[in-house]
């Protein structure tokens, strides 16, 4: 049985893969910071709350982490804790700096001390690409970095810290550089869930509007349960690399506001209203990417469309709020 260590365990993706670790027969040992925000909601709707070993441990603290690897010993180390929100991090820009890009140094320094052996999993992002120009689309992992956010950067930093490990160290290092993937467990105030949330409680009147920023942007949305099965796949690799996992298609927000409202019989153009505060500071009109690599390295199987998502995200929606409101869960 393999022993795997995922960190920021209690987010939309640390839910979705202690579920697909613990159901391949793992021991998932979850790992929370000391002052953590978040509840156990979301390991608690995929079932597995009480199947994760939770731990809270400093990962700025490296003889916090050291004591942790040498405890534990995991076979698998997946990375995901970060302050995670694009906007959040223009108003928080240093502590989004110190955490993403510290906290990773830290882990692979004791990965070096404690136990080469581990295979080491980073969540990179697709923020990293920034501002690209559309020559350069669809966007493919040899792509100069070029971002534009400070979660942008921090996470650049992270990449190479994650790359130089590999290269500097030989060990077993390797990136995801996920697009935005989704699902009823992403945070509230993420632009698909509060727009799938607003269309559903408008429908039920219990809200009259939805305000949003930019609505021309395009971007490769994707359902987050199948890139997770990327990360666990880039794991079970004999050599470390870096993956671009995305669906490789691309939808306007606007495109997407009208299907979940058209979905639900409502005209969007009623009740969608788009407010300067809601932009952001520097936004991409479009991007999306290619998986090819992963696809034909991986075996990564991703075949749904804008279309299917969407629908797959309201129906997840629906069956999330009825499972919290019987569950007495505001
Ligand atoms: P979430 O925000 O849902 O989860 C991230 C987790 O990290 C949180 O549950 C939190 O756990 C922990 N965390 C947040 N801030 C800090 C901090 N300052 N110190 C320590 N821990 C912190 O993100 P996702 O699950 O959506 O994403 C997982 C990873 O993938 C993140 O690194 C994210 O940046 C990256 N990513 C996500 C994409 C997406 O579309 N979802 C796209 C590309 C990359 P707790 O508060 O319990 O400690």
């Amino acid at each position: 049985m393999k022993t795997a260590i995922i960190t920021g365990v209690t987010g939309q993706d640390g839910a979705f893969l202690s579920k697909l670790l613990i159901d391949k027969g793992y021991t998932v040992i979850g790992v929370t910071r000391p002052s953590s925000l978040n509840e156990l909601i979301n390991l608690e709707y995929v079932g597995v709350k009480d199947k994760v070993k939770l731990l809270t441990t400093d990962l700025l603290n490296k003889a916090s982490v050291i004591e942790l690897l040498d405890e534990y010993r995991p076979d698998e180390f997946y990375n995901l804790a970060a302050q995670s929100s694009v906007s959040a991090s223009f108003r928080y820009p240093i502590e989004t700096m110190h955490f993403n890009s510290l906290s990773v140094i830290n882990i692979l320094e004791s990965i070096r001390i404690v136990n080469q052996k581990v295979k080491f999993y980073h969540a990179s992002s697709s923020e990293m690409f920034g501002n690209i120009e559309e020559k350069n689309l669809p966007i493919k992992e040899t792509l100069l970095f070029h971002p534009t956010s400070p979660y942008g950067i921090s996470k650049v930093a992270a990449h190479w810290t994650a790359v130089n490990y590999r290269e500097a160290h030989s060990i077993f290092s390797s990136c995801g550089i996920l697009f935005n993937h989704e699902s009823c467990l992403r945070g509230k105030d993420y632009v698909t869930k509060k727009i799938i949330n607003t269309a559903l409680k408008i429908s039920k009147g219990e809200a009259n509007e939805l305000i949003v920023g930019n609505i021309d942007i395009r971007r490769d949305w994707g359902y987050a349960p199948k890139y997770i099965e990327a990360m666990w796949l880039i794991l079970q690799q004999e050599q470390p690399s870096d993956f671009l996992i995305c669906s490789g298609e691309h939808i306007s927000l606007r495109s997407f506001i009208e299907k979940v409202f058209s979905s639900l019989g409502l005209d969007y153009q009623q009740y969608v209203k788009t407010e300067q505060s809601f932009m952001r500071k520097s936004d991409l009109p479009v991007i999306y990417g290619n998986n090819t690599k992963a696809k034909e390295i991986l075996g990564w199987n991703y075949d749904m469309s804008s279309n299917q998502l969407i629908d797959q995200l309201m129906e997840d929606e629906r069956q999330f709020v009825q499972w919290k409101e019987n569950k007495g869960y505001k």
